[in-house]
């Protein structure tokens, strides 16, 4: 619960958050170390079960892209390719195109 609270009333100051409990600052943290703060996730495309239609593709390209073969990876600007990282800021948009997907391919890892 502390967590959830401390999670709520984060606050983003130049590139690293600062966490406030009640309008005092608790610690700064790494979002890309500390997943318990749900400041970011890492999603994935399962590949075999793709149809290639490209609505991820086409809704979120900073996201996922196609490969050679037609079929959706994730990637941050062409790095982690397949295990892109998204900010929470991006999160809802994600679980969007998952819930739309039509393969049922794209997982949070
Ligand atoms: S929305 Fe799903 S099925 Fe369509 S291209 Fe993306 S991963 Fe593949």
């Amino acid at each position: 619960m502390e967590t959830v609270v401390a999670a709520m009333e984060m606050e983003t100051k130049g590139k690293v958050p600062i966490i406030t409990v009640q309008g005092k600052p608790l610690k700064q943290i790494d979002p890309y170390k500390y997943k318990e703060f749900n400041m970011s996730k890492v999603v994935t495309v399962n590949k075999d079960d793709c149809t290639s239609c490209g609505l991820c593709t086409d809704t979120l390209p900073k996201v996922f892209r196609l490969d050679a073969d037609d079929l959706a990876e994730s990637h941050n600007d062409d790095a982690n390719v397949n295990k892109a990282v998204v900010d929470g800021a991006d999160i809802d948009k994600v679980q969007e195109t998952i819930d739309d997907c039509p393969g049922e391919c794209i997982h949070w890892v």
